[in-house]
C-alpha cells in the first residue's frame, strides 16, 4: 500500500474518511488511487481542487465506505461497492459488524487489482464476464438463516464470501481444523479472484501449455480430486513444490494460492519500500524475490518481538518461484482478454 498524507501534513491511512489532526474529510479516488483532502463546494459535491466528487452511496447509507465515487459517474455506488450482488441481513449488530470488515478487506483487493492495470467491471453493471460479490452469512454467524454451512468460492465471475469468516474465533477455528498456517478475509478475497481472472488473463495455447507444465492441467476432475485431499490429506513432500498444503490439492487451487500470495508479497512490498523499509522495486522478479526474501525474514522477527506469530510463516522452494515469475510475467505482459 502507498503512504498517505493529508493536506495539513498529517499521516492518514488508506482506511481513513477523516484526518484526525485537523478534521478533514477524506476519500479515496480509485482511479487515480490516491487518498485526498475534501472540501465541500455546498452544493452536495467534495472536491480536491482537481475532481468533483460524490459519496459512495454506503458511505451515506452506513458509513462504511470511503471510497469516492466520480462526480461524471452515474453510478450511485463506488467502484468496489457496487461490485456486490448480496450483502449480509444487516438486522444483527454482528452482521453489520462482519460486514464491515469484509468491505474494508474488498477494497484492499480492489486497489490492488486497479493498481495492476486488471479490469474490474460489476457483474450486476450490465459486464456479462464481470465480477460480483455475494457475501453470504450461514448458521455459524447468524442462526437465524437457513444454510447451514455456505463454502467460499468462485463460479462464473460470483465470488461467494462467508461472512462468518469476518468472525476471528470461528476464523481461528477454522485454521486450526484446516491445519493452514495462514487464514485472513483478505487472502481469501485474494484467492478467489485468482479463479476469476484465470480466464481472463491464460487463454492463448501458449500460456495455457505454459501454465500446466507449472501449475498441471487444471482440467482435472475438480470434485474428485478434492475429495482425495481432504480425505487424505496433502502429499507429505507438497512444502517442497506448493506455496500451501492446500495449493497442491488441485491445479487451479494451485494457481489461486500462488496469484494470492504474489498479491501477498507486491502489497508487503509496496508498504515496506513506501516506509523506506525497502528500495523501491526496479529490478525484474528475481530482484523483487530477493527483497522480499531478505525483508520477511526481519517482518518475522518484528512479529515474534511482540509475542505474535509469523507475520509471513511460508517458505517459498524454486518450484514456487518459478510459478510467482510465471504470474508476475503474465500480468506485466498485459494481455487481458
Ligand atoms: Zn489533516
Ligand atoms: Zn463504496
Ligand atoms: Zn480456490
Amino acid at each position: 500500500m502507498k503512504r498517505f498524507s493529508c493536506a495539513c501534513g498529517q499521516a492518514v491511512f488508506f482506511h481513513n474518511r477523516g484526518c484526525t489532526h485537523c478534521g478533514a474529510r477524506l476519500g479515496f479516488d480509485p482511479r487515480r488511487l490516491d487518498l485526498l483532502t475534501l472540501t465541500a463546494p455546498g452544493d452536495g459535491t467534495w472536491t480536491d481542487g482537481q475532481a468533483s466528487y460524490r459519496d459512495c452511496r454506503n458511505a451515506l447509507e452506513h458509513a462504511n465506505c470511503n471510497w469516492l465515487v466520480h462526480a461524471d459517474d452515474p453510478d450511485d455506488y463506488c467502484v468496489s461497492c457496487r461490485l456486490n450482488r448480496t450483502i449480509p441481513n444487516l438486522s444483527s449488530a454482528p452482521s453489520r459488524e462482519y460486514w464491515d470488515k469484509i468491505e474494508v478487506a474488498k477494497r484492499r483487493l480492489i486497489y490492488s487489482l486497479l493498481d495492476l492495470g486488471l479490469p474490474v467491471l460489476g457483474q450486476t453493471r450490465g459486464w456479462p464476464h464481470g465480477l460480483a460479490f455475494d457475501l453470504v452469512e450461514d448458521q455459524r454467524s447468524n442462526p437465524t438463516v437457513s444454510e447451514e454451512h455456505v463454502p467460499i468460492h468462485h463460479a462464473g465471475g460470483i465470488i461467494t464470501i462467508n461472512v462468518a469468516e469476518a468472525d476471528d474465533v470461528i476464523r481461528a477455528m477454522t485454521r486450526k481444523q484446516m491445519n493452514e498456517r495462514y487464514r485472513t478475509l483478505l487472502g481469501h478475497f485474494r484467492h478467489e479472484s485468482a479463479h476469476y481472472y484465470f480466464d481472463r488473463l491464460v487463454y492463448e495455447p501458449a500460456t495455457l501449455d505454459s501454465c500446466r507444465a507449472l501449475f498441471g492441467d487444471e482440467r482435472a476432475d475438480y470434485e474428485a480430486t478434492l475429495a482425495d485431499y481432504y480425505a487424505q490429506g496433502p502429499a507429505p513432500d507438497w512444502t517442497e513444490r506448493h506455496i500451501s498444503a492446500y495449493a497442491s490439492a488441485h491445479p487451479a487451487e494451485d494457481w489461486a494460492e500462488t496469484w494470492a500470495h504474489y498479491l501477498h508479497l507486491r502489497d508487503c512490498l509496496e508498504t515496506a519500500a513506501a516506509y523506506r523499509l525497502v528500495p523501491l522495486e526496479s529490478g525484474g522478479f528475481d530482484d523483487l524475490l530477493d527483497t522480499w526474501l531478505a525483508f520477511s525474514v526481519a517482518f518475522n522477527e518484528l512479529n515474534r518481538s511482540m509475542g505474535l506469530a509469523d507475520a509471513y510463516p511460508f517458505v517459498i522452494p524454486p518450484p514456487v518461484a518459478d510459478k510467482l515469475r510465471f504470474v508476475h510475467d503474465l500480468l506485466a505482459a498485459g494481455g487481458i482478454q
